[in-house]
């Protein structure tokens, strides 16, 4: 039988970051992922800075090859009313695709990679666990993204979860499209929903556009889209009819009560349900709590009950403090609406509370450049 120190369930930005951080501890790793990679997924593909950082990335070795958006400002507004335009002279962030980026950090983590192959069964035996019948690990790390089939080995229910949705699309655009778009690669565009329980994007890298819109609230999402759709086109920001969009969901930190750790089995990523409640983030905290499963795993030298991997759930609340929401999720609508439509017309509301704190949590202190 194949064997290994530790199975990843799934090759997204969790499961390839906790692979880097336990192939540099030295641990035998192998990641299953049901499909093939390069592979889609749908997301904006907006990362800050703290990514690459984390994860020692070479940007300008990445960038050779591959799109990397630097995005040095914002449009921010509310769908149906006015914008306001925040620049910070120097990268904040980066646009990136999906595609591309999983490919990478996958390809470059050190773990043996079994693609194509999704995990079907998994049992428990006195030294770990075999899965799919013929791989014997000694502790599995759930990184399968929302529907993660190992979170129900933590003891997470799925009953009462309330997970943020969302559509969007990625696609190339044609000479005719680029020249109708308005939406500029450096400063992407953000338009809040009125009611403030979700936002709509676009963003631009290199020949790709990016749009999408995600809300806490799962009622009537795609005649939000819709609308956002509508408005985008009213505005002049794109003057031509978008393919189709695609669906997902994700659970927010704060509202996922799924437990990280068991047994011999730890969460990571969305599988966790882990991303930022205000911005939606979700590649940064796939990519921090990867890193701190890595860390605990080696800490834990073997040993792998629960309670000797309980400092990874310790660090992982250290590392997400609290869970504050947006408005929309606080006020009734009417309310949420009235105010925030006034205050996205406002410059420091926009910089100092959607940007700086929600969106970029202190990021925008440091602008990175691509050598
Ligand atoms: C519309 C939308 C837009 C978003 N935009 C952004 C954004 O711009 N920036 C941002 O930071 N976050 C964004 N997010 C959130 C972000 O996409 C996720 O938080 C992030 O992908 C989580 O990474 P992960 O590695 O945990 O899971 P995933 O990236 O979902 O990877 C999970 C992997 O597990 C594999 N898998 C699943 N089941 C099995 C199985 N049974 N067996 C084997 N393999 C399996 C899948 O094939 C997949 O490759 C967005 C989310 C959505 C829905």
């Amino acid at each position: 039988m194949d064997s290994c120190d530790v199975l990843i369930v799934g090759g997204g930005p969790a499961g390839s970051s906790c692979a880097w951080g336990l192939r540099q501890a030295g641990l035998s790793v192998v990641i299953l992922d049901r499909q093939n990679f390069p592979r889609d997924k749908v997301c904006g593909g907006w990362i800050t800075p703290r990514v690459p950082a984390a994860l020692e990335l070479d940007l300008a070795d990445y960038a050779r090859t591959r799109v990397l958006q630097a995005l040095t400002g914002f449009r921010v507004g509310g769908i149906g009313g006015g914008a306001v335009e925040t620049s910070y002279g120097a990268s904040v962030s980066f646009g990136i695709r999906r595609r591309e980026f999983d490919d990478y950090l996958l390809r470059r983590s050190g773990a043996r990679l079994q693609l194509g192959e999704a995990l079907a069964r998994l049992e428990r035996n006195s030294d770990g666990w075999i899965a799919n019948g013929r791989l014997h690990a000694r502790l599995v790390v759930g990184a399968g993204g929302h529907f993660c089939p190992l979170a129900k080995l933590t003891g997470a229910k799925a009953d009462g979860e309330s997970a943020v949705v969302a559509q969007e699309i990625e696609f190339a655009m044609d000479s005719r499209q680029l020249a109708q778009c308005r939406v500029r690669g450096e400063v992407p565009e953000l338009y809040f929903c009125r009611d403030m329980k979700g936002y709509g994007w676009c963003l631009r890298k290199a020949g790709y556009l990016n749009i999408g819109l995600g809300r806490a609230d799962p009622h009537r999402l795609s005649t939000h889209v819709a609308e956002f759709l509508r408005f985008l086109k009213t505005e002049g920001r794109i003057s031509f009819e978008v393919p189709p969009l695609h669906g997902h969901a994700y659970l927010l930190h704060g509202t996922s009560t799924r437990p990280p750790v068991n047994d011999a089995v730890l969460l990571i990523g969305d599988s966790a349900g882990l991303a930022c409640p205000q911005s939606g983030e979700g590649i940064w905290p796939a990519v921090e709590s990867g890193l701190l499963a890595a860390q605990s795993i080696a800490a834990a030298n073997g040993d792998y009950r629960r309670q000797q991997l309980q400092s990874y759930a310790s660090r992982l609340a250290a590392a997400q403090g609290s869970s504050a929401r947006n408005l929309g999720t606080y006020l009734p609508s009417w309310l949420a609406g009235l105010l925030g439509r006034n205050l996205l017309r406002t410059h420091w509301f926009v910089r100092g509370v959607v940007l700086d704190k929600w969106f970029l949590s202190g990021d925008a202190q440091t602008g990175v450049s691509v050598a």
